[in-house]
Formats: structure tokens, sequence, C-alpha cells
């Protein structure tokens, strides 16, 4: 539909980033057009009118930027997941797989209330390593993670699958092969 073209074409490719062979999807392009911008956040937020949600998570550090504007369109709070040492106050911290190594990210272990609603927002969904750790802490945390959404989905990597084997509905707006 034009809308996904919109989007699509408002999001920079650029090739051999961070590592040759790798095509990054760069959405500072998509940000910076107003339309595309409010777009995107309209499309992540329609699903969800309605429904009762407390809060939102985002990841460090696109997720903050769509995930603050999806809260704020719902009336949740937000809640950031960071890279590990970042946060001030007492936190569950989580290894998580990238596509070389591993890292740590971080949540503030009081950062939901048990049983409250959490709706996951990221940027993009490639292998899902991200996105099931942040999962996984909100879980640990007693959120009741309801859903996972993304700009983007690489299908190819498979990241939607390992999320919805946890049992998380996943909702991505345009996809790259
Ligand atoms: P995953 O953990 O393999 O699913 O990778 C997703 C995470 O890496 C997200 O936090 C994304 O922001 C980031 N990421 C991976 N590839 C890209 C890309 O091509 N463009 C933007 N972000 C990416």
């Amino acid at each position: 539909p034009e809308s996904q073209n919109y989007l699509l074409s408002s999001i920079r490719s650029i090739p051999d980033y961070p590592k040759p062979g790798i095509i990054f999807r760069d959405i500072t392009t998509l940000l910076g057009d107003a339309r595309a911008f409010r777009r995107a956040v309209d499309e992540l937020v329609q699903p969800y009118v309605g429904l009762k949600v407390d809060k939102i998570a985002g990841m460090e550090a696109r997720g903050f930027i769509l995930g603050g504007a999806v809260a704020h369109q719902l009336s949740a709070g937000f809640v950031p997941i960071r890279k590990k040492g970042k946060l001030p106050h007492e936190t569950v911290r989580i290894a998580y797989s990238l596509e070389y190594g591993v890292d740590e990210m971080e949540i503030h272990m009081d950062a939901v209330k048990p049983g409250e609603k959490v709706i996951l927002v990221d940027d993009l969904i490639a292998t899902g390593g991200t996105a099931v750790g942040a999962v996984q802490l909100l879980r640990q945390i007693g959120a009741d993670v309801v859903s996972a959404c993304f700009v983007i989905d690489l299908p190819e990597l498979g990241g939607r699958k390992k999320l919805e084997a946890l049992g998380v509905e996943v909702r991505t707006l345009v996809e790259f092969e």
C-alpha cells in the first residue's frame, strides 16, 4: 500500500555498514521526515488503541525515540532498557546475543508492577536476540508482555518467530530481505 511505500522510501540503506557485506537500514532519514515519523508512530500505535496498556518498554537508543512517541500517544508510561552500567537504581541484568558476540542490558527492578501490561518497541528486528533479551528482563520483573512492535522486519533472520515462540505477539510495518 501507498503508506508502506512512503515509509520504505524514507528509510536509507547504507551498504557495508557496520561491516563489509551488511546493509544497514538507517531510520534517521525516517525520523527527520515529519510525515514519515508521524505515520510510523501512528501505525505502530493503531493496533493498541482502546486496549489496556500500562507501559511501553524501549531499547536503547532508537527504541527510546519511537517508544517515547508511542507511549505518549497511548497515555502509557515509558520504561528504558539500557546497556549495562547506565541505569542508576537497582537493576536486573541479562546477557543477549548479537550477530557477533554478546552484550548485556539492564532494566530497573521496580520499573513495572507485577502484572502490568507492557508493549516492547524498537526500530528493527533482525535475529531477535535483543528483543528476546528484553522480553526476558521484563518478565523477570513481573511484566505481562502483551506485544512487541518494530518499524522494520528482516524476516530472513528469524527474529519474529523467536519472539512468537515465547508467546509474544509481533507487529511490524515494513520488511527488507
Ligand atoms: P537483533 O537483536 O539481531 O534482532 O538486532 C536488532 C537490534 O539491532 C535492534 O536494537 C536494532 O536497532 C539493531 N539493528 C540491527 N540491524 C540494524 C539495521 O540494519 N538498522 C538499524 N538497527 C539495526
